[in-house]
């Protein structure tokens, strides 16, 4: 079966076919780095590192980039507040949205470009779109886009050019008079007083925001991706803008599909920023375990708004822990399987029986509806049911006397399906301190006995499960990482 995409483009759901077989091109437009990220900017992050899980999964192999928008009057601002350049906040929120990830399992993008590393790009698309006379030079430097001059604009948004007109007639503030016409956007602007700036052969200034994003695309992806997202917030004029761009400049299509996710609201407003009615996500992280916070954004289908609330989290808590607590069931058997192994050591594990050969079919089920339900413009929240049925299947029929082949069935296809949701569900058993103190003196005796390959096989052991071994003159000293 093929995956479905709801492309915002053509407002349809349209099977996906990407530009080269067996690949796919993806950009997802990251946040501006002035703050530390806020749980509606997280719903993109999980959202679409859910879809890039998910292409892998069906064999894909994802070119997935993410920018980080370090240039941006809030960053300014925030520097000139505390005294600092803007690239110390900018490289400081950076590292704390890249901490929020991990914490969310959202894998690190395949490049993270920042804007301020591109401005040699930008430079050459704005040169280009001006020889092709798609955007022009005002008298103070400041370049915009000629938007009429691009047949194609407002295809995204569905929007008509005479309905914007009318609308931005009243965008027009002080400083952009020198438009030729109220639709034109900004893709350079001089700089001002205290404001980091780059020379161009317009004026010394910085880039416009939509600027970077068409040239970042097409400097780690090329001139055409399959998919191009971001929250829905950004298909105007954001998105919007880079399409004409890309397009004016590069003469073909950017992108095949564009995804948007709805918002996460809170009291049923869009939380942001500006609004003020946001909780980061550190702060939420004090409060609930990080998968519950992934498992509540993926309760919902993406293209849902979502309600921020603490009976939802609630909810999604109890639902994580459903998962969390079967696996912990199954692995409770495991071990019991294999201790009764080494207790009838002569006779070979029995592999699965006749009933578990069937019911291990049976099972194989719900991954083929997980993925029916993923094929279809990615709906984690059936997928998550899926997920259910299968951990109470497993509930059921996970028994004491069952096999361990049969055992760990169950086991691999509850973790196969929650690892595409990017769900951790097996808690990572701590090592007990006498557990500990044995392989220490295993690996003592292993480098008494010159047997170097075990000694350091038992310090890479401890090491995954986070031990740290040093070596001192009164002997081996231990500790958690
Ligand atoms: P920003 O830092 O505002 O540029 O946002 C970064 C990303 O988060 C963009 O894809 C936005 O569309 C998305 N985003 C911001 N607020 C929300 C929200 N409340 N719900 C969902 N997505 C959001
Ligand atoms: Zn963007």
């Amino acid at each position: 079966m093929s995956i479905k995409i709801f492309n915002t483009l053509t407002r349809t759901k349209e099977e996906f076919v990407p530009l080269e077989p067996g690949k796919v091109k993806m950009y997802v437009c990251g946040p501006t780095v002035y703050n530390y990220i806020h749980i509606g900017n997280a719903r993109p992050m999980i959202v679409f590192d859910t879809v890039r899980r998910y292409m892998e999964h069906k064999g894909y192999q994802v070119n997935y980039v993410s920018n980080f928008t370090d240039v941006d009057d809030k960053i300014i601002k925030k520097a000139n507040e505390e005294g600092v350049a803007s690239e110390v906040i900018s490289q400081r929120f950076i590292a704390e949205c890249k901490k929020d990830m991990e914490a969310l399992n959202v894998r690190p993008a395949t490049a993270h470009p920042q804007a301020t590393q591109e401005i040699d790009g930008m430079l050459q698309m704005i040169d280009t779109l001006i020889r092709k006379g798609h955007a022009y030079a005002a008298e103070d430097g400041t370049v915009y886009f000629r938007t009429r001059s691009f047949p194609g604009y407002g295809k995204l948004s569905h929007k008509n050019l005479d309905d914007l007109q009318g609308g931005n007639r009243s965008l027009l503030v002080s400083g952009e008079d020198q438009k030729e016409d109220p639709l034109d956007f900004v893709l350079w602007k001089p700089k001002k007083e205290g404001e980091p700036y780059w020379k161009s052969p317009w004026c010394d200034g910085r880039p416009g925001w939509h600027i970077e994003c068409s040239v970042m695309s097409r400097h780690y992806l090329g001139e055409e991706i399959d998919i191009h997202a971001g929250g829905e917030d950004l298909i105007f004029p954001h998105h919007e803008n880079e399409i004409a761009q890309s397009e004016a400049a590069n003469g073909k299509p950017f992108a095949r599909y564009w995804m948007h996710n709805a918002f996460l609201n809170i009291d049923n407003r869009k939380m942001s920023k500006s609004a003020g009615n946001f909780f980061t996500v550190r702060e939420i992280l004090e409060k609930y375990d990080p998968q519950v916070l992934r498992f509540f954004m993926l309760s919902a289908h993406y293209r849902s708004p979502l309600n921020f609330s603490a009976e939802l989290m609630e909810a999604a808590k109890n639902g994580y822990d459903r998962i969390v607590t079967s696996v912990e069931n199954l692995n409770y058997l495991l071990e019991r399987a294999a201790a009764g192994k080494v207790v009838s050591e002569k006779a070979p594990a029995p592999g699965m029986t006749e009933t578990e050969k069937k019911l291990a079919g049976d099972a194989a089920e719900f991954v083929n509806r997980f993925d029916e339900a993923m094929d279809d413009d990615f709906n984690t929240a059936d997928a998550i049911s899926v997920i259910f049925e299968l951990v109470k299947f497993a509930n059921t029929n996970a028994r004491d006397d069952s096999s361990e082949e049969f055992l760990q069935t169950l086991k691999k296809e509850i973790l196969l399906l929650s690892d595409i949701c990017g769900l951790v569900v097996e808690r990572k058993q701590e090592m007990l301190d006498g557990e500990i103190e044995a392989l220490i003196a295993e690996r003592q005796a292993a480098r008494k006995a010159k047997n170097f390959a075990r000694a350091d096989q038992i310090r890479k052991e401890l090491q995954e499960k986070g031990i740290i071994l040093e070596d001192t003159r009164e002997g081996v000293k231990w500790k958690r990482a």
